[in-house]
């Protein structure tokens, strides 16, 4: 591969990357990017006027017109809160803005707080009307996150703008959400313990979704014990179902992005079940670092916990060759 075209840019809370291996496709990969950028705008809670702070701020008040990536994308969400049994949740913003987990530093909230917060996490609150392209919270204080999901949405749309025009070779890694387009890649799957850059193997990914959750990126500790941001909205507090990283393979980054969260929180048995469910590939590392590689990746993961990552923008991910 000797030409390359790659922007990196922030948004969705991290830093992304796409690359195309071809000449002449400058235009599209600004395509992608402006479509990236204007998701961010419309589903980020950090931003104000995005249609999620908007439905937000009239939860139990009334519907917000919202656009169709928004509509497609909750509707989306709101079946794996269903075949996670409740483990993925997008209404657990009431939780997600109580711990502030990655975005200050984090400290436990009191009991109290968190049964009140819990309360409000209902993904079936989320009420939508797709004949007239609106969303709806049913009670005040509910509130939407998508920061489980969004980024694999992102990746899936900026995939098919690529697609579009012919582009045949490409690499889109939105902070550890990777979509290929093309030949077999080997992947570097970020060590959860050894510090970013540190590999604990390599995947063969070829024209798929890999997407890795993990809690080493955004947590903090208390009296020794860490605590991610991954919540469970079942306990109301960050998921501790003994698993540290998730990586699954598979067509839909938007998909995969969900059931790693989910599989994160339902631990490793039923996770591993919802993996299979689904058909995708599935590496889950426990916290005592015990790795499981589900049966048809045992031929593309290679483990190898010494291996460096090279050039890597995230800190889960990176190309090896
Ligand atoms: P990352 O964003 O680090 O790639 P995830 O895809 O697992 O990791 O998303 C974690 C984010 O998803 C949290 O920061 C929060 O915004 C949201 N979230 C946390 N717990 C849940 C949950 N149980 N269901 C849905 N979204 C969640
Ligand atoms: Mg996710």
């Amino acid at each position: 591969m000797n030409f390359t075209e790659s922007k990196t840019f922030r948004a969705m809370g991290t830093v992304n990357t796409i690359t195309i291996y071809q000449e002449n496709e400058e235009e599209c990969l600004e395509k992608a990017v402006r479509k990236v950028k204007k998701l961010h705008d419309r589903m980020s809670v950090y931003e104000a006027g995005s249609e999620i702070s908007r439905v937000n701020a009239h939860a139990g008040e009334s519907p917000v017109k919202i656009s169709s990536d928004t509509m497609e994308l909750l509707s989306m969400a709101k079946e794996y809160a269903s075949v996670s049994e409740g483990a993925f949740q997008i209404t657990c913003r009431p939780l997600t803005s109580l711990y502030h987990i990655g975005v200050k530093s984090g400290e436990l909230p009191q009991k109290r707080q968190i049964e009140k917060a819990k309360a409000l996490v209902c993904d079936d609150d989320l009420v939508l009307d797709e004949k007239n392209g609106e969303a709806m919270l049913l009670r005040k204080g509910q509130g939407i996150d998508l920061g489980g999901i969004a980024k694999g949405y992102a990746a899936d749309k900026a995939r098919g703008i690529l697609m579009e025009v012919g582009v045949k070779e490409a690499l889109i890694n939105f902070g550890g959400t990777v979509s290929m387009i093309g030949s077999p890649r080997r992947i570097g799957i970020q060590h959860p313990r050894y510090g970013t850059g540190a590999a604990m193997g390599s995947l063969r990914a070829e024209n798929e979704a890999v997407v890795t959750s993990g809690d080493y990126e955004r947590y903090f500790i208390q009296d020794g014990i860490r605590y991610c941001h991954i919540l469970d909205p079942r306990t109301g507090r960050p998921s501790d179902s003994g698993i540290c990283s998730v990586t699954m393979t598979g067509r839909s980054a938007a998909e995969l992005d969900a059931l790693t969260t989910a599989v994160f929180v339902l631990g490793p048995q039923k996770g591993a079940a919802l993996a299979e469910r689904f058909g995708c590939g599935l590496i889950l590392v426990t916290k005592e670092l015990n790795v499981f590689v589900s049966e048809n990746l045992s031929t593309r993961f290679v483990y190898c916990p010494s291996l460096k990552q090279e050039g890597s923008h995230s800190a889960k991910q990176s190309v090896i060759s």
